[in-house]
């Protein structure tokens, strides 16, 4: 069993390909869209393309932010066409398809995809625990989104006929926007106790990002960690509201 997939598109600018990623869903049974800001939507061309996958148009979300279409989510895979120079946990479509096995099926998973033109940011990739890069000509690296799309629910759902062992359930992780909260708490501490300097926050902070992302922060941890942070707030008299 799987646990909860959402697709998530950010900013996509030609809704033909909005269709054929549905199409591409529905092949796999895979039926829930996010739609980050698309330039067009709803649009014929997505219900063309999408050749009898427009309930699954019908169903999809759209909302503003990235951070809003995961905030719900306990797992974030963020799908990028080009091998980046910071190092982060790089899964291929069957490594991910692998771990999302693993996962308790009462989690909610986002599979983030990038803009056709310039794919996702640095700060969006940020969001994300794991990236996800489909191995193929190192000169020629971008796919087309919906068969990148294709690709990775394809994997996905050839692990429904080959199950693997479900874990046990363990404690309740993070969600994104209690990890992003948490961020926001950590990088106000580190400047409020003069560890961080604007001028290498956002490096450090990434760091610290990948480090807290390899962990898979528990809900409980996540809450002794903010302690810990208020704590050598209120020692430096600089607690605020968070
Ligand atoms: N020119 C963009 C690629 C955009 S393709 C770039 O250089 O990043 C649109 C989206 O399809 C990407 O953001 C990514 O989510 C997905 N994609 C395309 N090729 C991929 C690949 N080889 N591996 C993983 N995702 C890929």
């Amino acid at each position: 069993m799987l646990p909860k997939i959402r697709i998530v598109l950010v900013e996509t600018s030609h809704p033909g390909n909005i269709g054929a990623v549905a199409r591409a869903m529905k092949n796999m049974q895979f039926y829930e869209l996010v739609l980050v800001s698309p330039k067009q939507f709803p649009s014929g061309d997505a219900t063309a393309r999408a050749a009898g996958a427009d309930d699954v148009l019908a169903q999809a979300t759209v909302c503003d932010t990235l951070q809003q279409a995961i905030a719900d989510c306990h797992l974030v895979i963020g799908s990028s066409a080009r091998q980046r120079t910071i190092s982060w946990p790089q899964l291929t479509p069957r490594e991910c398809a692998r771990l999302l096995q693993n996962e308790p099926v009462s989690h909610r998973v986002a599979l983030v995809f990038g803009r056709e033109r310039s794919g996702l940011t640095n700060e969006e990739l940020d969001l994300c625990h794991y990236w996800m890069h489909i191995p193929c000509n190192p000169g020629y690296s971008s796919l087309n989104l919906a068969a990148a799309v294709q690709i990775m629910v394809y994997e996905l759902h050839l692990t429904r006929s080959n199950p693997a062992e479900m874990s046990q359930e363990p404690n309740l992780l993070a969600t994104a926007m209690e990890l992003e909260s948490f961020y926001q708490h950590l990088q106000r501490t580190l400047e409020d106790i003069g560890f961080l300097h604007p001028r290498k926050a956002p490096s450090i902070m990434r760091r610290l990002r990948r480090l807290f992302g390899r962990v898979r922060l528990e809900k409980k941890e996540v809450d002794i960690l903010r302690g810990i942070l208020t704590a050598a707030q209120h020692s430096k008299g600089t607690n605020k509201p968070c």
